[in-house]
């Protein structure tokens, strides 16, 4: 694109986007909207307007503590309502919230408050015990503020100040004057595990979340309005809950928050009781609650939307959510760079029923503000024709430039955030991941995508779940390994398994060597952690079960 030289200017007023002015409209012209918090056994409620109240008393509590100007408060906290108030409280008050992963090894853990500068952290009293296992190694920190019943005494003999929250905030006054930002400031941060080395932080701005937020209500984005109830799985630690809780506050979405009780019961009961319109989690959440109602049916017809990513969601799930239960999945593609949303699978007009399928197994279309390009190998620009395929770069509004005081240079390429993933995009904007690039398996000259194989596999009715990882072979370079889950009740062998992939998917491509595993293992973000699965394979770990291999090899 060119630029004009002197380009008349508007008449429009320069007004910052800001954390500050969702805060306030949301906790005032939404103030009855409502945040419900699972208690395990029950729920808790609270509307905008006392969520708005405690957070400026949080803030004001903040401050005595002597926090100011862009220090980072961190959060090491389920999804909640309190959680709410610290992501309202502290980017309106100019600080910079930094949402810690409560599943985080602790060397990790250790080295992102560390690297963030963490001054204050607001924790669960429940996450407690990993916290102050790092503590020591987080000089920065100087506070540690407790919500909920907990052991405080895991914290004894570290150098800081721990308060209990509602003591903090009681005599604190329930007016804040938010802060005037430049809308280009940090507000919130987040770290991603990164490619190599250590973990990478995203700081996200005012603008950056403000527009996000627009986004994320839109109708090709996730259909948030005021009628709705949002069931927020998706950890308020993990991208910014894919931006749901500020995409609520702007327009008057209740929430429902099932903190830490995220197994398949509590949360059909929770959507039973809270009847949520829309909800938002990774594939294995639904994986595991599906399996759930298949045996134990509740009633779950009040959600409209059920908005899946964070990793490729198999068809086979989409299918049966919408046979079985009458659930509408849709599927959305983002990283913790893109804030996360980048595309959502909302469906063509004049496009239903049947005739919806091949577009609802895409990514989605990528939306307005995140602009797009496939990259070949050779550097060159892949056609968007559907089935050329390229590394997928982007650049937007709401996409990072950089990494917070770190280099990965291999992640930025000319203004253009490099995702890692690879897959195609028709000439109406879909786009179709087959892989992430280091997950690709390459084959002989020829690359497999491991999520297809996945998607393959996991369409077998006796599949709970399946792995698919490329593994070191002498004559090709790299074969897929496949690790399987197998429902329970249900028996299923290898060879039946590849004549059914076999009439699924070309023949060199099948898995001479299988596993049979009883889980995938997991990231700390739910995602099938292929890592794990190479060394437990190069470990010998695995019991592998090997067949001839294309052209005879074993
Ligand atoms: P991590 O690298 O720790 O998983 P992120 O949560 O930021 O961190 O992950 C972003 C990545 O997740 C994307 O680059 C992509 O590989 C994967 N991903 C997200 N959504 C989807 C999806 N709908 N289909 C396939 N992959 C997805």
């Amino acid at each position: 694109m060119t630029r004009v030289e002197a380009q008349m200017r508007s008449t429009m007023q320069d007004v910052p986007l800001s954390i500050a002015s969702i805060v306030r409209y949301g906790t005032t012209v939404h103030g009855s909207s409502e945040v419900v918090t699972s208690t395990g056994d029950g729920v808790r409620r609270a509307t905008f307007a006392d969520v708005g109240r405690r957070a400026a008393q949080l803030a004001n509590a903040l401050r005595g503590l002597g926090v100011t100007g862009d220090q980072r408060v961190g959060t090491f906290m389920w999804n909640n309502q309190e959680h709410l108030e610290a992501y309202l409280a502290v980017p309106a008050m100019g600080a910079v919230l930094h949402t810690l992963n409560v599943r985080l090894f602790p060397d990790q853990l250790a080295y992102i408050i560390d690297h963030a500068e963490d001054v204050v952290v607001l924790a669960d009293g429940s996450a407690l015990p990993l916290l102050a296992k790092v503590l020591a190694q987080c000089p920065s920190v100087r506070h540690v503020v407790v919500n909920g019943a907990a052991d405080i005494s895991v914290l004894d003999g570290l150098d800081l100040l721990v308060h209990a929250w509602e003591d903090l905030i009681a005599d604190q006054p329930d007016t804040f004057d938010w802060v005037e930002v430049d809308e280009h400031d940090a507000a919130a941060m987040c770290y991603t595990s990164g490619t190599t080395g250590n973990p990478k932080g995203v700081a996200y701005s005012h603008r950056s979340i403000y527009l996000h937020s627009m986004q994320v209500c839109m109708g090709d984005g996730f259909t948030l309005n005021a009628r709705d109830t949002v069931l927020v799985v998706v950890p308020m630690f993990h991208a910014m809950a894919w931006g749901l809780p500020y995409a609520a506050m702007m327009v008057g979405t209740s929430m429902v928050m099932p903190d830490r009780f995220l197994t398949p019961e509590p949360l059909a009961q929770l959507i039973e009781s809270q009847r949520p319109t829309i909800a938002g989690a990774v594939p294995t959440i639904w994986t595991a609650l599906l399996a759930h109602l298949d045996a134990q049916p509740s009633d779950v017809s009040s959600l409209r939307n059920v908005v899946v990513g964070g990793s490729a969601c198999p068809p086979a799930l989409m299918k049966a959510f919408e046979e079985r239960h009458g659930l509408h999945i849709i599927h959305a593609w983002g990283m913790t760079e893109t804030s996360p949303l980048g595309s959502v699978c909302q469906l063509p007009r004049g496009v239903d029923g049947e005739e919806a399928w091949p577009y609802r197994i895409t990514q989605g279309r990528l939306t307005c503000a995140v602009q797009h390009r496939l990259v070949g190998p050779d550097g060159s620009f892949v056609p968007h024709d559907g089935t050329s395929v390229g590394e997928l770069q982007v650049r937007g509004p709401w996409v990072t430039a950089s990494y917070y005081h770190d280099d990965d240079p291999e992640k930025f390429h000319d203004g253009w955030l490099r995702t890692g993933d690879v897959g195609s995009i028709s000439a109406d904007g879909f786009l179709t991941l087959t892989d992430r690039s280091k997950d690709v398996i390459k084959s002989g000259g020829e690359w497999i995508s491991s999520v297809e194989l996945e998607n393959a596999l996991m369409a077998h009715p006796a599949v709970a779940e399946a792995s698919v990882v490329g593994v070191p072979d002498e004559r090709w370079g790299e074969r897929p390994l496949a690790s399987v889950v197998v429902r329970e009740g249900e028996t299923v062998d290898v060879e039946q398994l590849r004549a059914f992939l076999a009439e699924r998917v070309a023949s060199w491509q099948l898995p001479e060597r299988w596993a049979f595993i009883d889980e995938v293992p997991k990231t700390s973000v739910g995602k099938f952690d292929k890592k794990v699965l190479r060394k437990r394979y190069a470990d010998g770990a695995l019991a592998v079960q090997t067949m001839a291999g294309p052209g005879g090899s074993g």
